[in-house]
């Protein structure tokens, strides 16, 4: 007699794996569909081994059913033979050495030859009986030669043993020992099973096997992105780390969804995440229509991996352009029209980016360091570039700029229209790179902030326009006063009022001759410190402008709470000024701004008719190339000496 109970269990736990599965829609990639595939080998077999139990347990064995059991016993014993081969695909396929299967023929072979063996031996034992057999009154004995099936299965084991010793750094220690737990499983239970044949075990520690795969090894909720429906990044940093690890050759297309922040806000969290999805789908449905096997992976805030094996660089590249061609257009969901704006990259793993980190790095990056571009870009077309270079190696370029004291203050002319004399400046930071020379801060202070480099740039640029005002040429010039840019990170530093107040009394400067300049995105950033920064340095006497107004998002309410004197209208908004919309936009900010008794200031101004039209208009300051571009303190005091003296004359 047999004890069923065993195979019912394994029914019911590999059912309720299967189950989870498929309602999860974890059906993404290879992996999660080989243990599907494992899932129903192993419900499979326990579902016949259990058919077969029957006989002698609750249906009396005898000559009329004995060929149904001999057909039952059959397929249970290929279906359960072929899950070890099956979990060896599995392994390779979690161990991401998937590509090693095409590249070492004998990984292939190692497999395909023992499971035919299984198949063949089993054909075999129809016509001989030589591995089990049923006998006339319909009870199964097992043959002389059951050894055979073992003897291939061992092959499959054995396979196993030498991927985990060889391959183990591709996996964590707590997986290695889930995944080699499935080895003394089965070996026991086949054991087990060969002592005390009425204990079906077998299927039973298959389907434990499979248990501890998709609850600790594969936790599907790590590895599938479940608003997106794709591969999480969880899966793409494991995924990646085990590629480099084992040199696995790849291509990747990186798509940045550029203005995902904007989408997010304006969409909303439901349609948002249902455009990341939809976008998800085409990318996947785009990887099939060419024939292309890839895994999709949605990385972080808009940026997707797709990556396939090493060889198929031209199809990637036809990817590449059908992602491209796609992205371009816009599409609707439900009443509403959403246009991407994305940036996509190809690159070729590991020669353009040799190591995990670097790769890691750039998919997080890679949209700043890229030209704005509506084509498919090959990274290896570019990573010579000069820009390319500079952008990533931005974090050394501001390190060394700071150790070589390299940076230093240019300043650019503020023309008072009141006094029709130029009253002030604009303190603007250069680097200098022995390598690449001129570095913008366009580039360098969004990279400091990233990196924490903003507090030591800060503290120079302050420093050195304290400097400067102290020296006799300020002094005698007849400037009012020098405009400093803030950092967002600076304005958040609980010690920036004491840093100041320290400055200015070590050059004498007196509070009136600095004005800070804070952006919108500093004020939005984190009201709390920023405001008590804002407000203590205001009762100590210093004066605020606005940066940029006019780009981003305006709070009208922060920016009318706030003690700012001028406005600095944004230079896009001043190009756009022969748009006969923007310029009611134009007139009505400016009445706006002077009724609330600020003072404006146009940026980027670099001819007469612009000149013309703000000053009309009853603007208060002008800076721009019409003027000068920022110079260097020599040239800047000469510039303001001899236009002031000509004007006064
Ligand atoms: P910003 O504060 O809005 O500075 C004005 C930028 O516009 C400067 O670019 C200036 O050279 C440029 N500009 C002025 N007039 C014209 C014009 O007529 N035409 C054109 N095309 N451009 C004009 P720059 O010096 O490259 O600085 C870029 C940005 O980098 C600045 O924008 C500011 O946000 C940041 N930055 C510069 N220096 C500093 C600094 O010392 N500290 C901080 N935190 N940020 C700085
Ligand atoms: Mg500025
Ligand atoms: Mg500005």
């Amino acid at each position: 007699m047999r004890i069923v109970y065993f195979d019912i269990c394994a029914i019911v736990l590999s059912v309720t794996v299967l189950v989870f599965l498929l309602v999860k829609h974890y059906t993404k990639d290879r992996t999660n569909c080989l243990i599907i595939t494992l899932s129903a080998l192993i419900i499979a077999s326990a579902a016949m081994d259990l058919f077969d139990s029957m006989f002698g347990t609750y249906i009396p064995q005898s000559q009329s059913n004995a060929g149904i059991q001999f057909v039952s016993n059959t397929i249970f014993y290929i279906i359960r033979h072929l899950t070890t081969p099956a979990y060896v695909l599995f392994l390779f396929s979690f161990m991401g050495i998937w590509h090693k299967l095409k590249q070492q023929k004998i990984f292939a072979l190692w497999i395909i030859l023992p499971a035919a063996g299984i198949i063949l031996s089993i054909i075999w034992n129809i016509f001989s009986g030589k591995i089990f057999y049923i006998s006339r009154d319909g009870v199964y004995t097992r043959g002389g030669y059951i050894g055979i099936i073992y003897f291939w299965s061992a092959f499959h084991l054995l396979l196993i043993l030498y991927m985990v010793i060889k391959f183990r750094r591709t996996v964590r220690k707590s997986e290695m020992f889930m995944i080699f737990a499935f080895a003394p499983f089965n070996i026991l239970a086949i054991f087990v099973q060969r002592i005390f044949i009425g204990l079906r075990l077998e299927t039973l520690a298959m389907a434990l096997t499979l248990f501890l795969i998709a609850t600790v090894i594969q936790r599907p909720e790590e590895m599938v992105d479940s608003i997106v429906g794709t591969l999480s990044q969880n899966a793409y940093l494991k995924d990646m780390y085990k590629s480099y690890s084992v040199g696995r050759p790849m291509n990747a297309v990186l798509v940045k969804i550029r203005n995902y922040q904007a989408l997010r806000t304006n969409l909303g969290p439901e349609i948002y995440g249902t455009t990341l999805k939809r976008v998800s789908d085409k990318l996947r449905q785009m990887g099939r229509i060419i024939n292309l096997y890839t895994d999709v992976y949605y990385v972080e805030r808009g940026v997707y991996a797709i990556i396939a094996d090493g060889d198929k660089f031209d199809k990637m590249q036809d990817l590449g352009r059908l992602i491209v061609a796609y992205l371009k257009e816009s599409f609707t969901l439900g009443n509403l029209e959403i246009r991407l704006n994305s940036t996509v990259c190809l690159c070729r793993l590991p020669e353009d980016l040799a190591s995990y980190n670097t790769l890691i790095n750039f998919t997080s990056s890679f949209y700043r360091t890229l030209p704005e571009a509506d084509k498919l870009i090959l990274l290896s077309d570019i990573m010579n570039s000069k820009d390319f270079m500079m952008k990533n190696e931005i974090d050394d370029i501001i390190k060394k700029g700071i150790s070589g004291n390299r940076f230093e203050m240019y300043y650019q002319p503020i023309y008072s229209v009141k006094q029709d004399r130029f009253v002030s400046a604009e303190a603007l930071i250069r680097l200098q790179d022995e390598k690449y020379g001129f570095v913008s801060p366009a580039i360098f202070i969004p990279a400091a902030e990233a990196s924490g480099a903003i507090h030591d740039i800060g503290d120079f640029v302050l420093e050195d326009v304290c400097r400067f005002i102290h020296t006799p040429q300020f002094l005698k010039s007849g400037l009012e006063y020098i405009e400093i840019n803030l950092s967002v990170t600076q304005c958040i530093e609980p010690r920036l009022v004491e840093k100041i107040r320290g400055l200015i009394s070590k050059y004498q400067v007196r509070t009136n001759q600095i004005n800070l300049e804070i952006t919108e995105t500093a004020v939005d950033y984190d009201p709390v410190i920023t405001d008590n920064n804002i407000f203590s340095l205001w009762n100590m006497g210093f004066r605020f402008s606005l940066d940029d107004y006019g780009t981003g998002y305006s709070n009208i309410k922060r920016v009318v709470s706030l003690p700012l004197d001028i406005i600095k209208f944004d230079k896009s908004f001043v190009d756009e000024m022969d748009d006969p919309k923007m310029w009611i936009a134009i007139v009505n900010t400016v009445n706006m701004l002077k009724r609330m008794n600020k003072k404006i200031l146009v940026e980027g101004v670099e001819d007469k008719r612009t000149l013309d039209r703000f000053r009309d208009l009853g603007c208060d300051y002008i800076q721009g190339f019409y003027f000068s571009k920022p110079l260097n303190e020599n040239d800047f005091i000469e510039f303001v000496n001899q236009k002031n003296s000509e004007k006064a004359s």
